[in-house]
């Protein structure tokens, strides 16, 4: 295909996070015409992303997509919350104050090109499908633990959205509601709570006024202790850290293992922040994960495993642009 540039499909990816804006022009076989590119993204006094400015950040990458020889087959739009993905509308993505604004038409109307948004865990997994580690795979799930905790499912070789659109929190199935912490979807005790970044963290910040954790004691005489902090503990051998972090990767794997054990899922691809804070931390979950497997064929078959992609959501926004025009199917 790329003997011929003139007759390849390619697509701008758009990928819109709640501080940065990553654009490349992809091509059908999942190859970047050029390296990643990033910008911040424009938000007004009041804390909330401006479309247009965002619509004139995006003007020159269109521009450039469209002088690349080959056909352009449209925009793929990915963003950091709910996004309708028939009609674009981002339904609220509270990292941008975004409720009910209709991105993906503004972006249509404002380039005249098909554009095809959708939420960044969606697009993460189409790009697994597409070009990485789920080529093939029939049934698998994208799980991301960061900030949040979050990912979305692939079933019987189709994304699986759910009835409202919402399938893939994770992080949001409950933990403990009577001692859990408050969460950041207005309940107690999700799972989210405890594994993710600020759980990491306010662990941390917990170990260290203890004294429990001497290595985080010393760090918060100085400044607020770090969900990084807790890793670098962990690295040290401070059993304190050792233990937060061993506590996490049981939660997670006793999480991912239930949702193994209901839809017999054969691979679980991981992202996220938390994820990369430890070199071995998706395939310490492959290993505890089997204490909570039902059957001797998960445990034989189930692998747990890093993301393919270092920009999977800018990659699956491609993607997402090739398998709703028909230029690649599952
Ligand atoms: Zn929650």
């Amino acid at each position: 295909m790329l003997n011929n540039p003139d007759s390849q499909d390619i697509a701008l990816a758009i990928d819109i996070g709640g501080t940065k804006a990553a654009f490349s022009v992809i091509n059908s076989a999942g190859e970047l015409l050029f390296p990643v590119e990033k910008h911040f993204v424009p938000f007004d006094s009041e804390g909330k992303a401006h479309p247009d400015r965002l619509l004139e950040m995006i003007a020159p990458y269109v521009q450039r997509a469209r002088q690349y020889g080959g056909k352009l087959n449209g925009i793929g739009l990915s963003l950091c919350g709910n996004i309708d993905a028939q009609t674009g509308m981002a339904v609220l993505v509270s990292n941008l104050h975004w409720r009910y604004l209709p991105f993906g038409q503004m972006v249509k109307e404002a380039f005249n090109l098909p554009v095809f948004a959708a939420t960044d865990v969606r697009m993460a997994a189409l790009g697994e499908a597409a070009w990485g580690a789920a080529r093939g795979v029939r049934d698998f799930a994208w799980a991301t633990v960061g900030t949040g905790y979050g990912g979305y499912l692939f079933l019987d070789g189709k994304l699986y959205d759910g009835s409202h659109g919402f399938a893939g929190n994770f992080g949001h199935t409950t933990l403990d509601e009577v001692n859990g912490y408050p969460c950041g979807c207005g309940r107690n005790g999700c799972f989210e709570t405890f594994v993710a970044g600020p759980g990491i963290t306010r662990a941390g910040q917990k170990a260290a006024e203890t004294g429990e954790s001497p290595y985080l004691k010393l760090i918060a005489a100085e400044r607020p202790v770090s969900s990084y902090d807790v890793f670098k503990g962990e690295a040290n051998g401070d059993p304190a850290c050792v233990q937060i972090i061993k506590d996490v990767i049981r939660l997670i794997s006793i999480n991912l293992g239930g949702m193994v054990n209901i839809l017999d899922l054969q691979l679980i691809i991981m992202g996220g922040g938390v994820t990369h804070a430890a070199p071995d931390f998706v395939s310490r979950i492959n290993t505890r994960i089997r204490d909570f497997l039902m059957t001797e064929e998960a445990a034989r078959d189930l692998r747990v495993i890093n993301e393919t992609f270092e920009n999977s959501s800018l990659i699956g926004a491609a993607a997402d642009v090739f398998f709703r025009q028909n230029i690649l199917s599952f």
